[in-house]
């Protein structure tokens, strides 16, 4: 038997500590969360993305009485990139989230197992790393790419 460990590298970083171009994009998620429709789950979550054709693509989540018809910000966000901008490959991604208080939330807010897959598909789009910013009140969370985030993916068929 041989054993394998899958390890996540975060830079756990404060907002001084960003680049003026990470500031940017956590700002631009921070004021995402803003346009969020969540009357049931009081969790607005707002994602942005920089694409290298200059754009910056943001999405918010978007709940439904019927549960499964809403969708998450970075799924949004990145359809609808996909959706406008099919030949832009992404850069770097921010996730920032608010509660039901309006209150940044305090951890870093990681996306569900079904952006990270949907993520993951624009990361291997683009043919190198995306960058990561989740953001919380008190610390921002850099990862170097999706795929530190979603290990042994389902990436082919
Ligand atoms: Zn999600």
């Amino acid at each position: 038997m041989t054993r394998k460990d899958i390890l996540t590298p975060i830079e756990v970083l404060h907002r001084d500590e960003l680049t003026s171009a990470q500031s940017a994009l956590v700002d631009k998620a921070i004021d995402a969360t803003r346009r969020s429709y969540a009357p049931y789950s009081r969790f607005h979550v707002g994602a942005a993305i920089m694409l290298d054709n200059g754009v910056t693509v943001t999405g918010s989540n978007q709940e439904n009485a019927a549960f499964p018809s809403g969708t998450c910000a970075e799924r949004s966000a990145c359809f609808y990139a996909g959706a406008q901008y099919p030949e832009a490959r992404f850069q770097s991604i921010a996730v920032a989230a608010r509660d039901a208080s309006g209150e940044l939330v305090t951890q870093p807010i990681p996306p569900c197992g079904a952006c990270r897959q949907s993520l993951l598909e624009y990361e291997k789009l683009a043919g190198h790393d995306v960058d990561l910013l989740l953001v919380g009140r008190n610390e921002i969370y850099h990862l170097p790419s999706v795929h530190s985030l979603l290990p042994l993916a389902f990436t082919s068929f």
